[in-house]
This record gives C-alpha cells, sequence and structure tokens, in this order.
C-alpha cells in the first residue's frame, strides 16, 4: 500500500523516514511532482527505474534544500553561482562536473560526469529535503511515456502500490518541468525548456546556446549527438567465455579465466545488476589500463525488469564507435 501523507511537520517525517530508509517518495515541488530516492543509494534509484518502468537509464536530477548543499556535489562555477542567486529556488536545473567525493550513486546520473542540481522552491520540498539530509534523485512521478504529474491523484493514478509514500502538497504552481542547462562545457547550453525562460537567463549570464539532453528529451539541435557514458575499453556481449587479455562483467556464476572481473550480481538479480552497473564498468575500465587489457566481455544480462536498460546501456557501449 502507499501511503498518503499530508505535507505537515507529521507528513513530512514520515517521508523523510521513508526516504532514509530506501523507500519511493513521491512529493510535489513547484514544477511538477518528483518521484524522489535517496541518490546516495544506488539500489533505491534502481527502485526508481523499476517503478517507472523506462526501458532505459537517463540520468536523474538530483535535489537539494539549498545552494550550498547542492555544490557540495558539484564544481560552484562563476555561472552557477551567478544562476544559483538568480533563480534557486526555482525551476533551473544545472548540468556540472560532479566533485570528487560526491554522494550521488553513478546510477543515478546514469554513469556520467557531470550531475544535474536543482533546489525546489516549494516549502514543504526544502523542509522534506532539509529532513533527509541527503541528495534526492527524482524524475517525475508517472510510469514511463506518460505525462508529468502535477498533483498527488495523478500520481496514484499511476503509482499507487508501486511506491512506499505520496506527500500531497497540493497543485503544482508552474505545472512544468524545470529547465535544464548545462554549464559543464565552453559555453552554456539549455538542454530542456522549462519554467526559467531562456530571455531570462540571457538576462543573467547572456547568451545560451541550444543542445539536447542525453536521453534526447530536451530540444533538438542539428550537430549536437546525445551523449552517453560509454567506457574506454570494448564491450562485447554475451560472453561465454573469457580471455586473460579481457575484463569481466559477471552476472551469476562468472565465467574463469579473465584478467579483472566484477560481479554484477552472484544470485543473478537484476535490480542488483543495475545498482552496480556503472561502478561495474568504471571499475572495469581502470583496472583494464592498469593491466593492459583489451576489451570488456560482458556475461548475458536477461531481458527481464532492470535488464533491459541494462542491455539498451552495454549495447551503446558495444556499438561501433564514431
Ligand atoms: P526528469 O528527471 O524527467 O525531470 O528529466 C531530467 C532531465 O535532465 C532529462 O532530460 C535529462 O536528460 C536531463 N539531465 C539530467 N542529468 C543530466 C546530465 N548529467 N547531463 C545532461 N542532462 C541531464
Ligand atoms: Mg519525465
Amino acid at each position: 500500500m502507499t501511503e498518503r501523507l499530508t505535507a505537515d511537520a507529521a507528513g513530512i517525517a514520515r517521508a523523510a523516514a521513508l526516504l532514509r530508509a530506501g523507500g519511493l517518495v513521491a512529493f510535489g515541488t513547484e514544477t511538477v511532482y518528483g518521484l524522489g530516492a535517496d541518490a546516495t543509494d544506488a539500489t533505491a534509484v534502481a527502485a526508481v527505474f523499476t517503478a517507472k518502468g523506462r526501458p532505459h537509464f537517463n540520468p536523474l536530477i538530483a535535489h537539494y534544500p539549498d545552494a550550498g548543499a547542492a555544490f557540495a556535489d558539484v564544481q560552484e562555477t562563476a555561472l552557477a553561482r551567478e544562476l544559483a542567486a538568480a533563480f534557486w529556488p526555482g525551476p533551473l536545473t544545472m548540468v556540472l562536473p560532479r566533485r570528487a567525493g560526491c554522494r550521488v550513486a553513478l546510477l543515478a546520473g546514469a554513469g556520467l560526469d557531470t550531475l544535474a542540481v536543482r533546489v525546489p522552491a516549494t516549502a514543504s520540498a526544502r523542509a522534506l529535503l532539509t529532513t533527509v539530509g541527503r541528495p534526492v534523485a527524482a524524475p517525475s512521478a508517472n510510469r514511463s511515456g506518460q505525462v508529468s504529474p502535477t498533483t498527488s491523484a495523478h500520481v496514484l493514478a499511476e503509482l499507487d502500490g508501486r511506491i512506499a509514500a505520496v506527500l500531497d502538497s497540493g497543485a503544482c504552481g508552474v505545472g512544468v518541468e524545470s529547465t535544464v542547462i548545462d554549464l559543464a562545457g565552453a559555453h552554456p547550453v539549455l538542454l530542456r525548456p522549462g519554467g526559467a525562460t531562456r530571455e531570462a537567463i540571457e538576462a543573467v549570464i547572456g547568451p545560451v546556446g541550444i543542445g539536447m539532453t542525453p536521453d534526447g528529451a530536451g530540444l533538438r539541435s542539428p550537430g549536437l549527438l546525445a551523449s552517453h557514458y560509454a567506457p574506454g575499453l570494448p564491450v562485447r556481449l554475451d560472453a561465454v567465455s573469457v580471455g586473460a587479455d579481457e575484463a569481466l562483467l559477471a552476472f551469476g556464476p562468472p565465467l574463469q579465466g579473465a584478467g579483472a572481473s566484477y560481479q554484477l550480481s552472484a544470485a543473478g538479480d537484476v535490480s542488483e545488476a543495475a545498482a552496480r552497473l556503472f561502478d561495474g564498468l568504471r571499475a572495469l575500465d581502470q583496472a583494464g589500463r592498469e593491466r593492459g587489457l583489451r576489451g570488456i566481455a560482458a556475461m548475458t544480462v536477461p531481458m527481464q525488469g532492470l535488464g533491459l536498460a541494462i542491455n539498451d546501456r552495454l549495447q551503446r557501449a558495444a556499438a561501433p564507435r564514431g
């Protein structure tokens, strides 16, 4: 059963406790209802993708109670500081390089070196984030492919029974998603239009380019292709044997003889494997470089549950590089 919580002190305390215990809690912000999970807990983040029924891993936005908390996990560039002063709390999401020691699980950022961060405006959302005391990853609280919810009734229509609780703070005021701006490159690039307008942003930091998000959900512009995390070593799928000059991404009983190996899930559990996927690819990449291995051999992960999203990412990593 999904708990219905009112956004008063008791409801916020209960929602925070559920989040800290690894549960999924939908909560209202000024934009749309987000499906929250402790962003530092890869298992909880994997559960978000399961609840949404997403067939691929896309990077999620990490939510913070204030700019100081956000800049503990990402680099505070000069432009980011100006935008934070002008727009936070509010409907602007900034993509910035992760800091060394960033607490957010790699799965929440789909393995990327950058992280999208935001400080939502509503008092209840900020009180929740303050009480949780950890970054909260939250995509929109709808099933994959459906429209974003702006009331708790919308959330329950799709996710009742799939999440621990919904924190009801009434209807969302803005009703459209946050604007996403990429500040990690040489020039700022608008990745998704939203609650903060381009004109308002340009009034603060000057001209911004237009691009698209890694999952292609944002604006499209020729010449700017979606970029995804991919390991540096080539990936080979559905390995049934492995060489001493290869690194093994194991799932279930491991193949023998690899030059390095990382177990996604000894028990063959796809959710556990999803939570460990990006850590595994990075670990094997590093081991491969240190030991001079020629590639990563990935064992078969079944196409069930999060197995679809895992295979989607492995197939992209295995595709010929241009
Ligand atoms: P949603 O979670 O549905 O609000 O969507 C979040 C949006 O932010 C998606 O379009 C993502 O592609 C985008 N996003 C999140 N993290 C990053 C990142 N590290 N780099 C670029 N875009 C991102
Ligand atoms: Mg969405």
